[in-house]
């Protein structure tokens, strides 16, 4: 499995963290104005991903009474999607093939603006030359992180936390923690 990574993030943070100047905080400044975000897939996201999509959404439920995850096509009636999960082409500067040689799996990008909020749409970017060789539950956990990014968090500050939202954790964490739950009903 790749070591060198960061799942990040938005881009402000992650070029701050490359160069120093940024003090890491749990929260990227801003949240949800509405109790429910609806998420769906974009047709450019293989079936592979449709469980490991549900799931690293949905383990967000339940931490708080304000916020949560719901797959739009679950609701019958027509239901405007603030969330789409997608395959990266070009969005975010780099080409899919520059984010993929840089160790990258995906972004989680709340906006219009993450650090100030409220937040109306979002994105998670899949980097799936490097998420499709992952096992099912390894997919779950990148989207599980990207997730946490559109929710408002950024990736935590401390480094004695087992925590979702540190890159060095992840792959042994199949939810959120304490720690974790405890941020969203902190910004929730
Ligand atoms: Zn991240």
């Amino acid at each position: 499995m790749k070591k060198k990574f960061l799942f990040v993030l938005n881009f402000a943070l992650f070029f701050s963290i490359g160069f120093g100047t940024l003090t890491y905080a749990e929260y990227f400044g801003g949240k949800w104005h509405q109790r429910v975000v609806y998420y769906g897939v974009s047709y450019n996201v293989s079936s592979t991903y449709t469980t490991p999509i549900d799931n690293g959404l949905k383990a967000w439920n339940g931490l708080s009474n304000y916020i949560s995850y719901k797959n739009f096509k679950d609701i019958g009636i027509s239901q405007p999607v603030d969330v789409w999960v997608r395959s990266y082409t070009n969005e975010l500067g780099l080409t899919a093939a520059e984010w993929a040689a840089r160790g990258f799996y995906g972004f989680g990008v709340p906006s219009p603006d993450d650090t100030t909020g409220p937040y109306d749409w979002g994105n998670i970017y899949l980097i799936r030359a490097n998420t499709d060789p992952l096992s099912s539950t390894n997919k779950k956990r990148v989207i599980m992180h990207e997730a946490g990014h559109v929710l408002g968090l950024a990736h935590t500050t401390k480094a004695f936390t087992s925590s979702v939202m540190d890159e060095g954790d992840i792959w042994g964490l199949d939810s959120p923690t304490t720690y974790d739950k405890n941020n969203i009903i902190g910004l929730y």
